[in-house]
């Protein structure tokens, strides 16, 4: 038996845990609150995510350590690292957590990212927008998720309202891009280095939350999943990373630029619990615990709506050809994730009748 252990109890934590039990994997996570998604499903320690008393906890009691979202202290993973194995590298923490060092890790390895300016003040402000142009995305550096800590500015006489707006901490003016798509590649890569990736998909984003992902991306060329596999692999040699990562990219033409990297399993990856022949959380699984990496291959196409705010009722879920219905048992609250919906289908043609059921059911 194989013992994991995850810094992070929430709807990520609790897929890893659910995706252990059959190959022989039992996790245990670490949460500061009792009741985390993950607590409903695997043993869990209640702790701050900086209490090194209760990270010396799930260090004893695992082979290996993960974390599932990316604001984990990164003192608190290298403290873990000196007692047991932590995958990914708490190095690529670092970097996922500063959007500045992550745009230069992504132009250091090639892949182009939107124009952009470090601002630490008004002025650096005033003057950046001057270099950049409006539209433009005022973002913090530090501490942003899910379209949180983000001002547009469209024009320069309101940049004070964004200034504030951000909180007035060290932040990115980035260009507005006009995209074609958004699109992520989800990819895992082992400790002896080999890479395995699934199919680029298709992300839509509402206030900054996804909604949609549609896998594979629409009108996907071979072209194009080589450009995003070329880029993955760049990015996760440089990190020496071990484990899934995901990329978040804007396609403009044929060109993708890169906006931000999640050094974890993904939202835009839980489509492949029923659409791949391996889910990503396997995947995870099998890369921190050195075995070898599953098959990529996807069953048909999927699509994964996001459950926001509230849950659709598991009947009527159930009644949807193709629909597998994901709750995380998760308190009910508006613009909060508490679960979602895969519909797989053999095609794009037979995905579609389920999908506009599956929508109807969403009230948001
Ligand atoms: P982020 O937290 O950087 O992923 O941003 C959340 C969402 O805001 C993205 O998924 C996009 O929909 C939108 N967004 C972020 N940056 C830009 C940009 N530079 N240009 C256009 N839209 C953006």
């Amino acid at each position: 038996m194989t013992r994991v252990g995850i810094v992070g109890g929430g709807q990520l934590g609790r897929m890893l845990a659910l995706a252990g039990y059959p190959v022989g994997i039992r996790c245990i996570t670490l949460d500061p609150a009792s009741d985390s998604p993950a607590s409903q499903v695997a043993p869990t320690l209640v702790g701050a995510y900086d209490d090194l008393e209760a990270l010396d906890r799930l260090a004893a009691g695992a082979d290996v350590v993960t974390y599932e979202f990316e604001n984990v202290p990164v003192a608190a993973a290298r403290h873990v690292a000196e007692r047991v194995p932590v995958f990914p590298p708490p190095g690529s923490l670092d970097v996922a957590q500063d959007r500045l060092s992550e745009k230069q890790r992504f132009e250091a390895v090639g892949l182009a990212v939107p124009p952009y300016r470090a601002v630490g003040s008004l002025a650096d402000l005033e003057e950046s927008l001057v270099q950049i142009g409006t539209p433009a995305v005022l973002k913090t550096r530090r501490l942003g998720y899910d379209g949180k800590g983000q001002a547009v500015i469209r024009d320069r006489a309101r940049s004070q309202d964004a200034w504030r707006a951000v909180g007035e901490v060290p932040s990115l003016l980035e260009s507005f891009v006009d995209f074609d798509a958004e699109v992520s590649i989800v990819a895992a890569r082992a400790l002896d280095g080999s890479v395995a990736c699934y199919p680029v998909v298709q992300n839509h984003h509402r206030d900054g939350i996804l909604r949609l992902t549609l896998a594979p991306a629409p009108g996907l060329t071979p072209a194009l999943q080589a450009a995003a596999e070329a880029h993955v692999r760049a990015v996760m040699a440089d990190l020496e990373y071990v484990g899934v990562l995901a990329i978040e990219l804007f396609l403009v033409g044929d060109v993708l630029l890169g906006n931000e990297m999640a050094p974890r399993v993904h939202n835009s990856g839980h489509w492949t619990i029923e659409g791949a022949e391996t889910s990503q959380f396997e995947q995870h699984l099998r890369a921190v615990t050195d075995r070898p990496l599953g098959s990529v291959g996807m069953l048909g196409v999927a699509a994964m709506a996001n459950l926001i705010g509230s849950e659709p009722s598991p009947e009527a879920v159930a009644a949807i050809p193709g629909a597998h219905l994901h709750t995380y048992g998760k308190a009910p609250r508006p613009g909060r994730k508490v679960g979602h919906i895969t519909v797989r289908a053999a095609d794009i043609d037979a995905l579609e009748g389920p999908l506009l059921q599956v929508q109807a059911l969403l009230d948001d």
